[in-house]
């Protein structure tokens, strides 16, 4: 097993979570029977260029060509697409003669605001389904996943990009170097990437296994994707540190032969990162024994709630949550079903653990004791959404960073 970015064999075994099925993989009732294929799920860190990686034992087609999520389905996806468009477009300067290309589009929810704005868009979107709902709303997509082919293709029919969006995708590109590639091909010569991924310090120092999962492929601090972007000839010149997933990073990267200095923000992240000892192979030992007290408490809490014959179910069934769930060692006994928004998980299965996953209508028949949230960092929305549960004094239970629970007793109801 080599690296992915710089082909270096020293890999460090960081945090081993066993085998587990991929995390997008929901079963349908039929499949509950049948033989559920499981992988090695085992981080580790290059020595030399410090890139955060699994090996890739499952391939994208398998995972996207017909994909559960839908964008949104979150509102404060929404509201954070919306926000993002406003900001381009001041940044970059975009008016009616620009040119916006998103890769993995999802369901055409950013470049809705784009398209609204009257400003040419593309998306590029591997799934048929969330596709179809994109161009519904009159988002153009090309269905494909991007490599260098399909950017060479974009840019021949459609121009180059003076903005390029790719958030949440570069984490799920097993072939780095040739997808970095691909994104300096669609990007105009004086043109401008951004890019969203989670920020490996908060997975690091705040024990945020549960965004390791077999579709991510690789974990990025500023420093790796400063190293992993100049692969393909781009240069970062500016992050912004974003509260989704934990703790993300928007990454803003031009071509190399015209990228101004990094600013100040850039040698900031760095620095913090270098602080947190993330710039050294022992930095990254900590997040073992994180994970593991994070498994213990949550197992100890739902173990006093069984012991005390509580109702106990989840609110959620996102990717990650099946990592925790199956890391957990999380079942029916512990957890009685799981609820979710999006109708397309309804009457489905969690890969592994087989938990049901129901319409959240179910919460207010059943008045559970007990409501383990799964999305652990959409904890605001989250209360605000159950603050109905007050009417019966549910408590719920948020696992990381370390676990709390927000009893909704005591006029925590928004
Ligand atoms: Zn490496």
């Amino acid at each position: 097993m080599t690296c992915r970015l710089c082909g270096s064999a020293r890999l460090h075994s960081v945090l081993d979570l066993g085998a587990t099925p991929p995390c997008e993989k929901f079963l349908a009732a039929t499949e509950l029977d049948a033989p559920e294929a499981t992988y090695p799920l085992h981080l580790r860190l290059c020595q030399d260029c410090l890139l955060l990686q699994i090996p890739a034992l499952i391939t994208p087609e398998e995972t996207f060509t017909e994909y559960a999520y839908f964008s949104s389905f979150s509102d404060s996806w929404v509201d954070h697409a919306r926000r993002f468009v406003a900001d381009a477009t001041d940044r970059v300067g975009l008016n009616q003669d620009s040119f916006v290309v998103e890769v993995a589009s999802n369901d055409g929810y950013l470049l809705a605001h784009v398209a609204g704005a009257g400003i040419g868009c593309l998306g590029i979107e591997p799934s048929v389904n969330v596709g179809e709902a994109a161009r519904r709303r009159g988002v153009p997509t090309v269905t494909a996943f991007l490599d260098e082919q399909v950017a060479a293709d974009v840019r021949a029919r459609h121009g180059a990009a003076d903005l390029l969006v790719a958030n949440n995708v570069y984490a799920h590109v097993p072939d780095l170097t040739g997808f970095t590639r691909s994104l300096r091909t669609l990007l105009a010569d004086d043109g401008w990437l951004s890019i969203e991924v989670h920020h490996a310090l908060n997975l690091v120092a705040l024990g945020q296994f549960d965004t390791i999962y077999h579709e991510h492929f690789q974990y990025y601090t500023v420093l790796s994707a400063i190293r992993a972007l100049a692969a393909g000839g781009l240069a970062v010149v500016d992050v912004e540190m974003l509260p989704t997933h934990g703790g993300s990073l928007r990454l803003w990267a031009r071509p190399t032969e015209l990228a101004a200095a990094p600013s100040p923000r850039v040698a900031a992240a760095l620095a913090a990162e270098q602080d947190a000892g993330l710039h050294r192979v022992d930095g990254y030992l900590g997040l073992r024994p994180r994970t593991e007290t994070i498994r213990h408490d949550l197992l100890r809490y739902l173990l006093e709630c069984r012991a005390r014959g509580e109702r106990v179910v989840g609110y959620g069934a996102p990717g990650k949550g099946n990592t925790l769930l199956n890391y957990c060692g999380i079942r029916t006994d512990l957890l009685e079903y799981t609820v979710d928004r999006n109708p397309y998980k309804h009457g489905r299965f969690t890969p592994g653990t087989r938990i049901p996953i129901l319409d959240p209508a179910q919460l207010d028949k059943d008045r559970p004791d007990v409501i383990v949230v799964l999305p652990w960092n959409l904890e605001a929305e989250i209360t605000d959404q159950l603050g109905y549960t007050a009417e019966w004094g549910a408590r719920l239970v948020y696992p990381l960073p370390t676990l709390h629970v927000v009893d909704m007793t005591e006029g925590n109801r928004r």
